[in-house]
């Protein structure tokens, strides 16, 4: 692992200083994300049930750190070619759980009750649903940000999913839970170095199972390395019948900026151009393979297909 890259000219610390303890600065003149009612969907992919949760959204002032590499003027001129808002983005954050038989499977956590106010609806979510958060057997982790491992255990320390099994990609553990480099990260990316500390002491040793992305992670739940974003971020393709579902986590932050122009860095990617190559190789080959989609800051329901669409890429949400 390239250290330097990750942890280079403070750019990293600066972005995710805001997915720490520290959220956005409220920003009353721009009012709070409307959420989804209801806040869940669910698909049929083959012989599995994709549910589609959201636990919520925050809204962020759009300023010229959010794209790191491009003037603002071009930023608000796509927004505004999708009839979007130029002023603010709304970031959604949506796990997912797979259920298939038996066996039920989330994909990523969202905030718990450790995050802003507009979020922290997983538990209700997958109550509607028909779920209590005990008869979650499997979490699966993309990445260690916040937003995704914040909702393994509640501000409490109660562990949020008591009965279920941890799956993490060994390369971003092993990042994060490296003492000499949380030692010389700037103090904002320290602070997230001790929030998921914090998150993964919760998860008994003999439940937190590491994998090498590439690996089946189960039966039927096959891992890729999808690094740049975070070091190790892992991405997951569950097949059933003939169809996939591919869970891209957060190869793109939100689509309208960052699938539509994808060689455009959100403030949050700790290795720009290692994210940017990602982000080309993996929608490639969701276009490719035509797998059914799903994203962590998609706009609800957050699933659908991608296509190929200018020099970019095109999100069509499902729609049934
Ligand atoms: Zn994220």
């Amino acid at each position: 692992m390239d250290r330097r890259g990750f942890l280079g000219a403070g750019i990293a610390g600066a972005g995710l200083l805001s997915l720490g303890s520290v959220w956005s600065q409220a920003s009353p003149n721009f009012g709070a994300p409307t959420l989804p009612d209801p806040g869940f969907r669910r698909m049929k992919v083959g012989a599995m049930e994709v549910i589609a949760l959201n636990d919520g959204a925050t809204r962020r002032p759009l300023d010229d750190e959010f794209v790191r590499n491009a003037p603002l003027e071009q930023v608000k001129a796509l927004l505004a070619s999708q009839n979007l808002p130029t002023d603010y983005v709304d970031i959604p954050y949506t796990p997912f759980l797979i259920v298939q038989g038996g066996t039920r499977i989330l994909l990523d956590t969202g905030f718990a009750d450790n995050g802003p106010p507009t979020t922290g609806r997983l538990r209700g979510l997958l109550a509607a649903a028909g779920y209590k958060p005990e008869d979650i057997q499997h979490v699966v982790i993309s990445h260690f940000h916040p937003d995704h491992v914040n909702g393994l255990r509640a501000r409490d320390g109660s562990a949020v999913f008591p009965n279920a099994r941890v799956h993490v990609p060994a390369p971003e553990y092993a990042f994060w839970m490296d003492d000499a480099r949380m030692n010389a990260a700037p103090p904002g990316l320290r602070g997230v170095f001790q929030l998921i500390r914090n998150r993964f002491g919760g998860v008994p040793a003999d439940r937190l199972v590491q994998f090498e992305p590439g690996q089946d992670v189960l039966p039927g739940l096959q891992s890729m390395a999808a690094f740049g974003h975070t070091p190790g971020m892992s991405i997951f393709s569950a097949k059933s019948e003939g169809q996939t579902f591919t869970y891209v986590a957060d190869v793109t932050n939100i689509p309208s900026l960052f699938a539509r122009s994808p060689d455009w860095s959100v403030t949050f990617d700790m290795n720009p151009d290692q994210a940017r190559q990602t982000r080309r190789r993996i929608f490639d080959m969701v276009v490719r393979e035509k797998s059914v989609v799903g994203g962590f800051h998609f706009p609800f329901p957050a699933m659908g297909s991608l296509q190929q669409a200018g020099n970019g890429y095109q999100f069509t949400p499902i729609t049934a």
